[in-house]
């Protein structure tokens, strides 16, 4: 950490700092100059409490030399995390496309979602059990009888499941149905709590971004999941809040790249909920391939007009497919496949 003290600060005040981190274990490397004097703190300057070092007099301002997500952050473990999604990899060199309805409805419709998801020739199915709905009064989901349908559904097409848990206390329920990817979505991305419990189970976990939540923010909430244990997380960016009120939200491409960086584990793009409109689905899709997205979540629904939830933004089977052989042109020109 790297600790600038203000230009009239006394020598009292710099000893006191020195003393201070010397309490965190670190040792000072202090380097006056003309106007202002900076003292370094070397040694795990996890350990500092800044708030507590910002607060002292004649301090100005101090900042992390080394990144607060040590697990997720790519500083310490530089190749790329392949994730084994019940023998599926998610991180490597296929691009994984996860498709199916918004919500489990019925064992019919789920039946045939799954054989079409089958059909495009995706490896993964989705689809939400416990709906995190902004109105009390719309469908809620089907619950635990939802995670039931859905196992039949997709273990009759061979393909693991990803669905959202929003409650700490249906945790062991998804473990007896063995889902195979535990979603966090948007709403839930800072319930820290939520976070520390799938963080103690060895099930993958995909950590939807915050609608309104920093790239910073975003690998802390994973630290929370890596910390306990658990360091099959996959980042899957689904828009942001902003000004623009002509799509749902927006989705932000550039988040790719720059959790590549960052991060040594997958990053998913969700184009569904970020456009909120099925048409705008395969630009968005095509975008987010070749910004280097290890894989999509997406929404195809039997007949989307009769979903229960997101109608709107939902992909025909037919829509899937043509998007799926895109896809296939795309990823294979930037040496990937789908
Ligand atoms: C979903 O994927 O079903 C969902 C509710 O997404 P989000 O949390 O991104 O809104
Ligand atoms: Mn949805």
């Amino acid at each position: 950490m790297i600790i600038v003290m203000s230009p009239g600060a006394t020598e009292q005040q710099i000893e006191a700092v020195v003393r201070k981190i010397a309490e965190y274990g670190c040792e000072a490397n202090i380097s006056r100059g003309v106007e202002r004097t900076i003292i370094g703190a070397i040694g795990d300057e996890r350990a500092i409490n800044q708030e507590l070092v910002d607060a002292m007099s004649g301090v100005e301002q101090s900042m992390h030399i080394v990144k607060p997500y040590k697990i997720v952050g790519r500083e310490w473990h530089k190749d790329n995390t392949v994730i084994d999604i019940s023998g599926v990899p998610l991180g490597g060199n296929t691009v994984q496309i996860i498709a199916g309805p918004c919500s489990v409805e019925t064992q019919e419709q789920m039946d045939t979602a799954a054989k079409f998801v089958k059909e495009a020739g995706c490896r993964l199915m989705r689809g939400g059990a416990f709906k995190p709905r902004t109105s009390p009064y719309s469908f809620q989901g089907k619950g635990v009888e939802g995670l039931e349908i859905f196992r039949r559904a997709a273990d009759a097409q061979g393909l693991p499941i990803v669905t959202e848990l929003m409650d700490i206390r249906m945790l062991d329920t998804f473990l007896e149905w063995n889902v195979d990817v535990i979603q966090i979505g948007t709403r839930n991305m800072q319930n820290f709590d939520l976070l520390k419990e799938v963080g103690r189970v060895n099930k993958p976990v995909i950590l939807k971004r915050g609608m309104s939540a920093t790239i910073s923010e975003w690998l802390m909430a994973a630290e929370y999941i890596a910390a306990g244990g658990n360091h099959n997380i996959i980042f899957c960016e689904r828009g942001i809040r902003t000004f623009e009120t002509a799509y749902r939200n927006v989705l932000d491409v550039t988040a790719i790249p720059v959790l590549k960086k960052e991060t040594h584990l997958p990053v998913i793009i969700d184009p569904s909920h970020a456009g909120g409109k099925a048409w705008m689905v395969p630009a968005l899709a095509r975008a987010a391939v070749a910004a280097g997205a290890d894989g999509l979540l997406v929404e195809m629904h039997p007949t989307p007009c009769e979903a229960w939830c997101d109608a709107d933004q939902a992909l025909s089977p037919d829509e899937l497919k043509a998007l799926m052989a895109e896809l296939g042109g795309i990823a294979r020109v930037i040496g990937r496949d789908i």
